[in-house]
């Protein structure tokens, strides 16, 4: 199942190249009451409700993706985990970028060493709202990622079992402005988190770990790399995650970016591509 968001806060199921309007399954949700649970109300519910969700779909009329604007399929995320240095080649080009270089000081440390990192939750949107450039002066580069949508309350999930904890997969790009500042402070401005266009249930997707994936911008490829050459797989960063922070539904791992990053500036559209996922379009401005 591809469930999308979309429009002005419409949800719907993704099918071909159709949007089935949804919305009504709003209503099927339990109603909150303050204090409110952490994490994506929806996504909290989404086993018990697919049933109804599919059913909804079958009953709306067809409209085609290419019209809508697409939200981030996840609205109230408690937190985006992100791993860094995740695919060899990438480690390598950052190592040799002479910019990249002076403000690690020379010493790329490995993915144990740097830990996970956490970018705002407010820092998300969805690919039709754009890219904002914050600090227009510096180099702001675009990381192409898998993003591992959690599905429920999990705390030390092993490895073994750790896939039966995600709701599901999208498309995610972790911005980040270059510079010598806290990476939280550098991957956190507004729009810098992106995910879309929608979210493929897990048991549709498969197997996360064998995904061709792609970012283009205006026409020239940038980044280009399959998710198995991720030095710490999506079953070891969610069990890793899930050691540290208890992970509610909703939650978003930005599983890490391959070699190609490079900056970007308003006119630019990226273009990404994965297998068994989608393709969206992310303007910067
Ligand atoms: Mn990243």
């Amino acid at each position: 199942m591809k469930l999308c968001r979309y429009n002005d806060n419409r949800i719907g199921l993704v099918r071909g190249r159709d949007v089935h309007d949804i919305t009504g399954i709003l209503d099927a949700l339990p109603p909150l009451r303050y204090p409110v649970p952490f994490g994506d109300h929806l996504i909290a519910h989404l086993d018990q409700l697919r049933g109804r969700m599919e059913e909804l779909a079958g009953k709306a009329a067809p409209q085609p993706i290419d019209k809508m604007k697409f939200l981030s399929p996840v609205a109230n995320p408690s937190k985006i985990i992100g791993t860094p240095a995740n695919y060899h080649a990438h480690v390598a080009e950052a190592r040799a970028d002479a910019e990249i270089a002076v403000y690690s000081a020379g010493k790329q440390r490995t993915i144990e060493e740097q830990g996970l990192f956490l970018k705002a939750s407010s820092s998300l949107i969805g690919p039709s709202e754009g890219v904002a450039i914050k600090f227009p002066d510096r180099r702001t580069d675009h990381e192409a990622e898998l993003g591992v949508v959690i599905g429920r309350k999990t705390g030390f999930v092993s490895e073994a079992d750790a896939l039966s904890v995600v709701a599901g997969y999208a498309i995610a790009l972790d911005m980040v402005v270059r510079g010598k500042e806290d990476r939280s402070f550098r991957k956190s401005p507004d729009t810098y988190a992106v995910l879309g266009p929608w979210l493929v249930t897990a048991d549709e997707l498969g197997d996360p770990g064998a995904l061709d994936f792609s970012l283009t911008i205006n026409g020239e490829v940038r980044q280009a790399a399959n998710t198995r050459e991720m030095i710490i797989n999506v079953p070891r960063q969610i069990s890793w995650a899930s050691s540290v922070y208890t992970l509610y539904p909703g939650d978003i791992i930005m599983s890490g970016t391959c070699q190609g990053v490079s900056p970007v500036k308003p006119g630019d559209v990226m273009a990404l591509k994965f297998e068994r996922i989608g393709e969206m379009n992310v303007p910067v401005r």
